[in-house]
Formats: structure tokens, sequence, C-alpha cells
């Protein structure tokens, strides 16, 4: 069955502005009736990281916090930790809570700019997770943030644009990534045990590792030791180790094309975590570079703004976004500013190359067609194009 994407476009007008769409795509997703006086309501997006200037303006949160208000829900805005410790220096470091709160603020997310609550959803050091089982052909158990067990409706507001370990950054990679803690970003970008090597870890004098180290699992005797049954990957030592100019501390990076099965299997189990029918899918397709948010630059755009999309399906909505970029027209100053229209923008970027035949591949479709088959939801999909004019809650033109 095909699911339905619903699809404003990026033209305006002082009636009908982008806030105005934003708020038809709101209520076509039914939110302006589901959320009931009193219920909880998180809406997750990305803050952004400093030197990014492509990161998703906050008026958009803020827009969305003040519908959910309008209609009685209390609301919170939520991001999770990255991974390291300190990476990105003062101004940029997302890896615990002062520090991404405080890189949230240089880009203007603030509780009084947003108009509500800000929190990073797995706590202070990425470690405020609850397990849920799944059933994946890489993952068994996903470490789900655990400010989602108090949500009786969780608004995915994503920035889509591009990521160059997984194609596409919409939808999925903001479940994925977005809403697990440290160890389930872990597991996608690295293989293999933490390991500190002896030779060249520093000793007792250093000990930096011992006190970022959020399980308290590395001990201290003639040099470091890690006790690996505790250890939860989140490259904490790693990062102060080679601040230290030691780089005892090392992990392994898993080859960039095969990460992204592991983010589209964390997403199944973040949203088995409280149920399917309670989270509700916004892209704005807007400022598309292909960059994540998460790099300290703005990098150049693919393709002109496209518009908003929304949907209850996490698949269908990026599979739809996906193909609005692949229609759109180069920007002729961008990277991939000869490409033809219906290619993908995204893996000539990124060229992303098979480490065996040399060929470039098609991150997004892998990401995408990885989440078909764990059963995400659909790639099949009805576009619902709204107007101003469009009778509320309606298929005004289906393409
Ligand atoms: S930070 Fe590195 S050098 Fe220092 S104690 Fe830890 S492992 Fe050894
Ligand atoms: S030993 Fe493991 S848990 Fe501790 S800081 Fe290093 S990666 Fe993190």
């Amino acid at each position: 069955m095909k699911a339905t994407v619903y699809f404003t476009d990026r033209q305006t007008r002082t009636d009908y502005n982008m806030l105005d769409k934003l708020e038809h795509i709101f209520n076509e997703l039914g939110l302006h009736k589901a959320i009931k006086p009193g219920e909880k309501i998180m809406v997750k997006t990305h803050f952004g990281q400093w030197g990014n200037t492509n990161y998703l303006r906050p008026a958009y949160a803020r827009k969305i916090v003040d519908l959910v208000k309008a209609v009685g829900g209390e609301v919170f805005v939520a991001e999770t930790t990255g991974l390291g410790y300190g990476d990105g220096g003062a101004y940029g470091g997302r890896t615990t809570v002062p520090e991404y709160l405080g890189m949230a603020m240089l880009h203007g997310y603030t509780a009084a700019t947003v108009g509500a609550p800000i929190l990073l959803a797995d706590g202070y050091w990425g470690t405020d997770v609850f397990e849920v089982p799944i059933d994946g052909e890489f993952i068994k158990s996903v470490d789900v943030a655990a400010a989602l067990l108090d949500c009786d409706k969780v608004i995915v507001l994503t920035h889509a644009k591009g990521h160059g370990l997984g194609g596409i950054g919409g939808t999925i990679k903001n479940l994925g990534i977005g809403l697990v803690g440290k160890k389930g970003k872990a597991a996608m970008h690295f293989m293999g045990d933490i390991k500190i090597d002896p030779e060249k870890c520093l000793g007792p004098e250093c000990s930096k590792c011992l006190k970022v180290c959020p399980t308290r699992c590395i001990s201290m005797g003639e040099k470091a030791v890690v006790d690996i049954s505790k250890c939860i990957a989140c490259h904490h030592c790693v990062s102060v180790c080679a601040k230290v100019g030691a780089k005892a501390a090392t992990q392994t990076w898993r080859p960039n094309h095969t990460q992204s099965p592991y983010f589209v299997e964390n997403a199944v189990g973040v949203v088995n975590s409280i149920g399917a029918d309670k989270f509700y899918y916004i892209n704005l397709a807007i400022d598309i570079s292909d960059k994540c948010d998460c790099w300290n630059l703005g990098a150049p755009l693919l393709v002109h703004d496209i518009g908003i999309f929304g949907s209850r399906d996490p698949l269908a909505i990026d599979q739809a976004t996906l193909q609005a970029i692949k229609d759109a027209p180069p920007n002729p100053d961008s990277p991939v500013g000869d490409i033809e229209c219906g290619a993908c923008k995204f893996a000539m970027a990124h060229a992303c190359k098979d480490p065996e035949s040399g060929e470039i591949l098609d991150l997004a479709e892998r990401q995408l067609s990885h989440a078909e088959k764990v059963g995400l939801g659909t790639r099949e999909y009805k576009l619902v194009t709204l107007t101003k004019e469009s009778p509320k809650k309606s298929a005004q033109k289906e393409e």
C-alpha cells in the first residue's frame, strides 16, 4: 500500500509563507487534532555544528512548538549528544550536555527562542538510554534515548540534505542516529573494540581518559587498561588521548559504504520503542548540500530549495524527498553542476567508491533499500501537493 506524503513547495507569498506552509503540513498530518491537552510532545531536530550555515533555522522549531502549545500539548525540543569528547572545541563541541547546549545557543536555539525547554534526550554523557531488542541483520539491540519513554508523540523535524555515509540525511538518519545514545552511534561508525597501546600510553601522569569515561571502565596501573565488557565505544578516550598527543587509544572506523544499515536498524529500534503510531515526520528540503549539518561548514547547495514534506511513514518521506532532489535541476555552481536531472546528486558529490570495482556507490539507494528490507516503511508513496487554496485535510492535487 502506498503511503501518503504531503508536499508544499518553496514558493512563498505574504499570506502563505514557509511557516504557514509548515502549519499546513502539521494540520494535514492530523497533529492539530491528535494532540490532546497535557500530552508530552517531543520535537526532534538537529542544532547544527558551529561553522555550518545550512542548518535548520530555529524559527521552524518555534512554529511547531507554538502549534503544539495551541492545542494544549506540553512540548520540548530535543537532540542527542554526539560522539567523542570536546571534539570541535569551545565552539562546536556537541558531545556532552553543556557543550551541545552551548553550541545550540550559538545557532539561536534557546528555550526563549523556540518557546520550550531544550534537552538532550540521552543525558549528560549520552548514556541515558533504554535497550530495545530488534531482529536486525546487523543489530539485535538498540540503545534508544531515554527521554522518548515519556513522550506521547514525537514530531521528527528534519533538515533534508546529503549525508556522506547514508547518501541522504533525512528522517531515517534523524531517527537512527539522532535518537540513540552514544553506543548506538558508535555501532554505526566503529567496528571492533577500543584498543589502548601500552607502548604509547603516557600512564598515571596523564590519566586524562579516566575522567571522561562515562562508564568508568578504564583503570590505571602502569598503563591505562579498558574493561571492554563495560565499554560503550563512545570515543571519549580516543578524543582526549589524541589531544594529549599520545594516540594510544584508538578505534577502527567502519568502511563508509557499510555504515547506513546500522543507523537504519537503529531507526527500527527507535520507532518500535514507543510505537510507530506515536511518530510524525516532517522534512524541510531547503539549503540542500551534500554534507550533513554535523560538518563545520556551509557546503555549496546542490539544487534550489524544494519545499516541505510531511508523512507518517519514515521511509516514504525520505524516498519522496530524494526523488524531488534528483528531479531538480542542479545548481550550476555546485560540485554536481553538470549532472543530469534524475541522477543522484548525492552519489556524485560523495563519490564513495566500491573498494573492489572502483564504481561510485549510490549510498542513498543502499540506505533506503535496507530500510525497506527491514520493514521501516514503504518506498511506494502518493504525493499530495498542498497549496493555500487546498481544502483542509484533503488531497487537492495528486501526482
Ligand atoms: S589519555 Fe591516552 S595516554 Fe593518557 S592515560 Fe589515557 S590512554 Fe594513556
Ligand atoms: S573506554 Fe569505552 S566507554 Fe570508556 S571512554 Fe573509552 S570508548 Fe568510552
